[in-house]
C-alpha cells in the first residue's frame, strides 16, 4: 500500500528536519501526476536503500522466488500484466504490506505467516498490485511541489534506513501517522475502496480464492482490538472500516464459488520463516509441536529439519529430510535444503552433486542457481562456477547476486582483473557508481589482464564515468540539495 510511505512521510516530515539526499531527476514535473519514468527512478532508489543498506531486508533468494512467482501471476491478472513489479520482504514480525513508487511491493513476514491460506496471502498482494496499477502514488505524489517531493522522498529514505535498529522514528511515526492520516483521509477512502475492488478483481482471474480477501482483513481488524493503541501497522496506514469489510463481503458473495488448494511452496516458505525465528532451540520446539498437530504435512516435517539443522542437529536434520523425501512430491525447497545439511556436514561434492541434479530437474528456479554456483566455490570448484554464472549472466545482467558469485569465483582461481571487473558491476547495480569506477581502475592496474580484457575494462570506465558525471548534473539541475 503506498499507504506507508506516504502517511510516514507526511507525518515526519513535522519530526525530522528535511535532509539533504542523492535523489534522481524527476523529469517533467509540469504534469499534474509523476511519471511513470519518474516514479520507477524513485522508486529504484528508494529499494537500493532497503535492499543493501537495511539490516531487516530478507536476504532469501528462495523465499523472495515465491512472493515474486505469486506477485507476477497476480500481475499477469492485472489490467497492466506488462508493467514492471518486483516483490521483497521484509524480516518484521507485525502484519504490513507495501507499495513503493515504480512497482517495488514488500510484504512483512509477520504477514506471510498470518496468512491462513495462500489466498489470504494473495488478496493483500492484490491489493497493493492494485495501488500501482491505478497509479495511486502518482496521483499523490503529483500534487506535491517538486521541492516537496524532494523532502518527502529524503525523509523517506532516512526513515526506511533507520527503521529496523531504531526505536525513536517509531515512536515518531507512530505520534505523528494519526494527524497525517487524518489530512489525508479523502485520498484514503476512495484509493482503498479502489483498491480492493481492483484487487479482488486481480484475486479472482489469478485463480485465487476470492473469499480470502475479507477473511483476512476481517482478521486483521479483528485483531487491532486486541493491539489496542499499538494497531497493527497494516491498519495504522491502511484504515480498515467496516463498510469495506461489508462492501468486499458483497462483492464476493455474487462471485462464483471456487475451491482453490495451496501451493506446497507457501507451506515450505512459511515454515522456513518459522525455522528462522527466535533462538534455534525454540524454533525446534514450535515446528515440533507443529508436526505433532500435523504429522503428515510435507512442510511441517521441512520446517523441523530446518530447525535441527540451524539447531547443530544434522543427524536429525537428515534423516527428517530423507523421510520428507520419501513421500513427498518433488521440490526445489527440499533439494536446497538437502544440499545444506550436506553442506554443514562438510560434503561440499555431495551439495554440489544434489544442486547439479536440482538444476536440471528445476530449469527455472534462480535460487537453486545462485545455491549450486555457492556450493561449488566453497568446494573447491571456482572454474565450474564462474563458467555456470557467466551462462545465467547472459540472459540476466542486472543480477547482483550473480555478479557477486562470478567476483567470488574468479577470486577463488587468482583472475584478479575478472575479479574486480565483476565487483564493478556489483556496485553499479547498488547504485555506487564511485565505488565501481574504483574497482575498474584497480583491475586496470592488475597484471593479470590481457589486451582484449584490458580494452573491455577501459570501455566500461568510460561508460560508467559518463553516467556518473550525468546523474551528477541532473542532480545538480535539480535543486541542489
Ligand atoms: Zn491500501
Amino acid at each position: 500500500m503506498m499507504r506507508r510511505p506516504l502517511a510516514l512521510l507526511l507525518s515526519l516530515a513535522l519530526a525530522f528536519p528535511v535532509r539533504a539526499v542523492d535523489l534522481p531527476d524527476l523529469g517533467d514535473v509540469g504534469t499534474s501526476d509523476l511519471s511513470t519514468a519518474a516514479e520507477r527512478r524513485i522508486g529504484d532508489e528508494i529499494i537500493r536503500e532497503i535492499r543493501w543498506k537495511d539490516a531487516a531486508y530478507l536476504d532469501d533468494p528462495e523465499i523472495e522466488e515465491y512472493v515474486n512467482r505469486l506477485g507476477h501471476r497476480l500481475v499477469a491478472a492485472s489490467d497492466k500484466p506488462l508493467q514492471d513489479f518486483d516483490f521483497f520482504v521484509i524480516k518484521d514480525p507485525t502484519l504490513n504490506a507495501f507499495a513503493l513508487p515504480g512497482g517495488h511491493v514488500g510484504v512483512h513476514s509477520g504477514l506471510i505467516l498470518a496468512a491462513q491460506s495462500e489466498s489470504e496471502l494473495a488478496s493483500v498482494l492484490g491489493h497493493e498490485i492494485a495501488h500501482v496499477t491505478q497509479r495511486h502514488i502518482a496521483q499523490i505524489v503529483g500534487k506535491q511541489s517538486q521541492a516537496g517531493m524532494a523532502m518527502l522522498a529524503s525523509l523517506l529514505i532516512a526513515v526506511l534506513a533507520a527503521r529496523s535498529s531504531s526505536q525513536v522514528s517509531e515512536a515518531a511515526i507512530a505520534a505523528g501517522s494519526a494527524g497525517a492520516l487524518q489530512s489525508q483521509l479523502g485520498y484514503t477512502r476512495d484509493y482503498e475502496r479502489e483498491a480492493d475492488r481492483v484487487g479482488l478483481q486481480v484475486l479472482e482471474g489469478a485463480g485465487f480464492d476470492v473469499r480470502g480477501m475479507p477473511s483476512f482483513f476481517e482478521r486483521l481488524q479483528r485483531g487491532t482490538r486486541l493491539y489496542e493503541n499499538n494497531a497493527p501497522a497494516y491498519l495504522r496506514t491502511h484504515p480498515l472500516t467496516f463498510e469495506r469489510i461489508a462492501d468486499m463481503e458483497n462483492r464476493v458473495s455474487s462471485m462464483r464459488y471456487r475451491q482453490v488448494l495451496d501451493s506446497s511452496d507457501f507451506g515450505y516458505v512459511q515454515a522456513k520463516l518459522r525455522a528462522q525465528a527466535g533462538l534455534p532451540a525454540d524454533a525446534v520446539k514450535d515446528l515440533e509441536s507443529r508436526l505433532a498437530q500435523q504429522p503428515r504435512d510435507a512442510t511441517q516435517r521441512y520446517g523441523l529439519a530446518r530447525a535441527l539443522m540451524r539447531a547443530g542437529r544434522l543427524d536429525e536434520a537428515q534423516a527428517m529430510l530423507d523421510k520428507l523425501r520419501g513421500d513427498a512430491p518433488p521440490s526445489s525447497f527440499i533439494e536446497q535444503l538437502g544440499a545444506e545439511i550436506l553442506l554443514a556436514r562438510k560434503d561440499g561434492a555431495g551439495a554440489v552433486r544434489l544442486l547439479s541434479t536440482a538444476q536440471k530437474r528445476f530449469p527455472g528456479s534462480r535460487s537453486v542457481g545462485y545455491a549450486l554456483a555457492d556450493a561449488q566455490i566453497l568446494s573447491g570448484m571456482p572454474a565450474a562456477a564462474a563458467s555456470g554464472v557467466r551462462q545465467l549472466l547472459n540472459s540476466r545482467g542486472d543480477d547482483v547476486r550473480l555478479w557477486q558469485l562470478l567476483s567470488r569465483a574468479d577470486q577463488a582461481l587468482g583472475k584478479r582483473t575478472a575479479q574486480h571487473r565483476a565487483q564493478a558491476e556489483v556496485y553499479a547495480l547498488q547504485g555506487s557508481l564511485p565505488a565501481a569506477i574504483e574497482q575498474l581502475e584497480i583491475a586496470r592496474r592488475e597484471a593479470d589482464a590481457d589486451f582484449y580484457e584490458l580494452s573491455a575494462v577501459d570501455a566500461r570506465l568510460r561508460e560508467l564515468k559518463q553516467r556518473y558525471r550525468d546523474e551528477k548534473r541532473d542532480k545538480e539541475r535539480f535543486g541542489g540539495s
